[in-house]
């Protein structure tokens, strides 16, 4: 099981200003972890963008479990969700990967996983869905549908 102490925790991030794909040792958040591209900084305590090109390794990747929320900018329902996301992200960085997924800009994931309605969060571990919550979740029911479906792993 992995925790938040878990120093050889890994996860793939994609960098939110050149898109670069990076591997980030999630137990040294402290060092501040920049992108190997463009050195700018790669901050885990707030969620982290994915598209249908990086949505695989980002799932692949990850060796804590990763929450996707499936939204898009039209989506009233999905501004009430973010302030959620946001907060969970800096509670869990490090032990809990959220990332967003624009579902206009990136059709073929949420086409791929049956997504009918937004906002919808999918719960992936070990790079299997473990959980889905259609609709917004208060950050209480959110922490407690990661944990139920985490907490055999
Ligand atoms: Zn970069």
């Amino acid at each position: 099981m992995t925790t938040s102490n878990d120093t050889t925790a890994t996860a793939v991030v994609a960098c939110p200003f050149c898109q670069t794909l990076n591997r980030v040792a999630l137990g040294r958040l402290d060092d501040r972890p920049t992108c190997g591209e463009c050195r700018k900084p790669l901050l885990l305590d707030r969620p982290l963008k994915a598209t249908d090109a990086s949505f695989e390794a980002i799932i692949q990747g990850a060796s804590v479990p990763v929450v996707v929320d499936f939204y898009a900018d039209w989506c009233g329902p999905c501004r009430l969700m973010a302030p959620t996301l946001d907060q969970f992200a800096s509670d869990r960085a490090g032990s809990v990967l959220v990332v967003k997924l624009d579902t206009d800009a990136s059709p073929a994931t949420p086409s791929r996983f049956g997504i009918r309605g937004i906002p919808t969060l999918l719960v992936f571990s070990g790079g299997k869905e473990v959980a889905r919550h259609v609709g917004v979740a208060p950050l209480h029911e959110l922490a407690r549908i990661v944990d139920g479906a985490t907490s055999a792993g």
